[in-house]
């Protein structure tokens, strides 16, 4: 099993949820891609970007092309065009905010960084991974930057970071010493990069996250503990009998 950020999260806010996709393979009739897609066209933007080395020539309209290219890639309807059109235009600002950001916090000055990383790790039993995508790693893999696409700092859950931070570590056999968040579009310059602070202990408490995960998956311990509000987003909740609608009715 390959065990991500992502499904951490996910199963320790539901893991009945979790044995709906991943066991009974159930799968919502379509999910909202409508949702996801200024934070996409952000990284993909800067991916993108940084692997030109943050050249000059960049420009906020290649956001457009990007939006372009992945709604007609995912299949995305619009319930009219106005919407698309206005959403295609905040791609394009975040993508002018972003270089503005880069420059300012001097990301393209950086020399040593490897970008969107795939980091992938057995765990000792052999039968269990850990992996995900790092936007950013850099100053020999000291340093780990996650871009975040949005002005709302709730995204940027520490946690994350830790998890990448301890992949990399298990990966090197050494901790990062600096974990930052990159919230470019954030209208204040000293929130749009911002260190988090952790210790070893951190990094061993996650861990222990992951086991527990492990050995609630093996145990096949799949309680329904949502809150409201996680079901009101859950994208399965037609076929859950705990679900607040299905209770309602
Ligand atoms: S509706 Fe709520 S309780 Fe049911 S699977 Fe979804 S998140 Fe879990």
């Amino acid at each position: 099993m390959l065990i991500s950020w992502s499904f951490l999260r996910a199963f320790e806010k539901c893991p009945y949820q979790q044995k709906l996709i991943r066991i009974d393979k159930v799968r919502p009739k379509k999910i909202d891609e409508r949702r996801f897609i200024t934070g996409s066209v952000g990284h993909k933007f800067f991916e993108i970007w940084a692997k030109r080395g943050f050249d000059n020539e960049m420009n906020p309209a290649a956001a457009g092309q990007i939006f372009d290219g992945l709604i007609r890639r995912k299949y995305i309807k619009w319930r009219d065009e106005s919407d698309c059109g206005r959403v295609r235009e905040r791609v394009i600002k975040e993508a002018s905010l972003l270089i503005e950001a880069v420059r300012q916090h001097g990301i393209d000055k950086i020399s040593d960084s490897q970008i969107e990383c795939f980091l992938l790790k057995a765990l000792p039993d052999g039968r269990n991974f850990v992996g995900g995508i790092v936007d950013l790693i850099t100053n020999n893999g000291s340093w780990i930057i996650e871009l975040k696409m949005s002005a709302d700092t709730k995204w940027a859950d520490a946690d994350q970071l830790i998890f990448y931070g301890l992949l990399l570590a298990s990966i090197q056999r050494r901790y990062p010493t600096k974990l930052s968040f990159f919230l470019p579009i954030m209208p204040d310059i000293k929130d749009q990069l911002t260190e988090i602070e952790f210790t070893k202990h951190n990094f061993f408490n996650l861990y222990d996250r992951i086991k527990h995960l492990i050995s609630m998956w093996d145990e096949r311990e799949f309680p329904a503990i949502a809150d409201l509000n996680t079901c009101h987003f859950c994208d399965v909740k037609e076929y859950c009998p705990s679900s607040p609608s299905h209770v309602k009715n």
